[in-house]
């Protein structure tokens, strides 16, 4: 029941925030220019179900009041907030994401401001209600189920305009995280349409040290993990605009590495000459592969020791006999 309202109350907002983007003055000249002057085309806002908050301090809260919505209910999808005794609108002037879930429903949104500042946040997301679970979302299940299933591969970034960017240039096995790293549910998720998941992060340190701790978790999950790093400075959204389609496909296509291969690197050269630290990887190493399911994927097992004991420079057999160690 609560549940159904928050719902009905998501699906209005999206309904008058798509409205105010394409019909309204405001909406057009600040909202769509924004979407416009970022690349995105009409078909792409409308498909994505893009919106805009005008500005004014309360023309969403009063007509959704108006309507005879409860203003409980509104303040619970956090759409409106009692500033100053009275309701007024929480993302006035911002552009609007809505997130769905898998068939389509708005769970929440996202919100963006127009011009980045330091007195408010570039995005606000929906708080967690009773529809909107963050750690259980990923942002564009709804629009990539069908590609992910039939290319077997789920690529994932970390925002929202990486995912509509993306799709625009006719990638469309693509979701967003939304800036947090992986969680279980998550990944379980994204294994109710295929095993194999491809990592599309920022080039900035942070974005590569999110993704590596996801790994252990997303192995656990019988999960085949690859890795793109995107170049310094841009993701996958900008990358995309910057070089185009084809290029973009091709550059995913030549940098995707696996991401036990890539984790083990980037150890061994942290790690450089320090005696103890080598051997607390090789641990580590065998440790991960030990996760690997064996029944299912002896193979990829073997590879992966193979693979690894040459990356080490130690004996096959030992790495072996160390996995072996963590497999109970
Ligand atoms: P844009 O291209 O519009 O600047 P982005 O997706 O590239 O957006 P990032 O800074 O890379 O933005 O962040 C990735 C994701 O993290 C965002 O899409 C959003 O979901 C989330 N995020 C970023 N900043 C915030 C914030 N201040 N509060 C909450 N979530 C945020
Ligand atoms: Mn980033
Ligand atoms: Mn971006
Ligand atoms: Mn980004």
């Amino acid at each position: 029941q609560l549940a159904d309202s928050l719902f009905i109350i998501n699906n209005f907002a999206r309904e008058y925030f798509s409205h105010n983007l394409l019909e309204s003055e405001e909406g057009q000249n600040v909202g769509l220019a924004y979407f416009e002057e970022r690349g995105f085309t009409k078909e792409t806002i409308q498909k994505f179900q893009l919106g805009y908050c005008s500005n004014e301090r309360d023309t969403f809260a009063r007509t959704a009041l108006s309507k005879g919505y409860n203003l409980d209910y509104l303040q619970k999808t956090g759409l409106v907030a009692i500033r100053n005794e009275q309701p007024a609108d929480n993302y006035r002037g911002r552009v609007i994401f809505p997130i769905h879930n898998q068939s389509g429903k708005v769970l929440g949104f996202g919100a963006r401001i127009l011009v980045k500042n330091d007195r408010a946040p570039k995005y606000i997301n929906s708080p967690e209600n009773e529809i909107y679970v963050k750690h259980k979302v990923l942002y564009g299940t709804y629009f990539a189920r069908h590609s992910i299933d039939r290319l077997n591969e789920c690529l994932l970034v970390e925002g929202y305009t990486d995912v509509i960017s993306l799709h625009q240039a006719g990638i469309e096995n693509v979701v967003a995280s939304s800036g947090t790293s992986l969680t279980v549910d998550q990944l379980r998720l994204i294994k109710k349409y295929t095993n194999n998941l491809t990592i599309l992060f920022d080039g900035d340190n942070a974005g590569v040290k999110a993704a590596l701790r996801g790994l252990d978790m997303a192995v656990e999950e019988g999960l085949n993990v690859k890795l793109v790093l995107i170049p310094d400075k841009e993701d996958p959204d900008s990358y995309v605009q910057k070089i185009g389609a084809p290029a973009f496909r091709q550059f995913v296509a030549d940098n995707k590495q696996d991401f036990v291969l890539f984790k083990l690197q980037t150890s061994m050269q942290e790690a450089g000459n320090d005696s103890t630290r080598k051997s607390q990887l090789v641990n580590e190493i065998a440790e991960t592969i030990s996760k690997i399911d064996k029944v299912e994927d002896f193979t990829r097992q073997q590879d992966y020791i193979r693979q690894c004991s040459q990356l080490l420079k130690i004996d096959e057999q030992g790495l072996i006999m160390l996995v072996n160690k963590f497999i109970r």
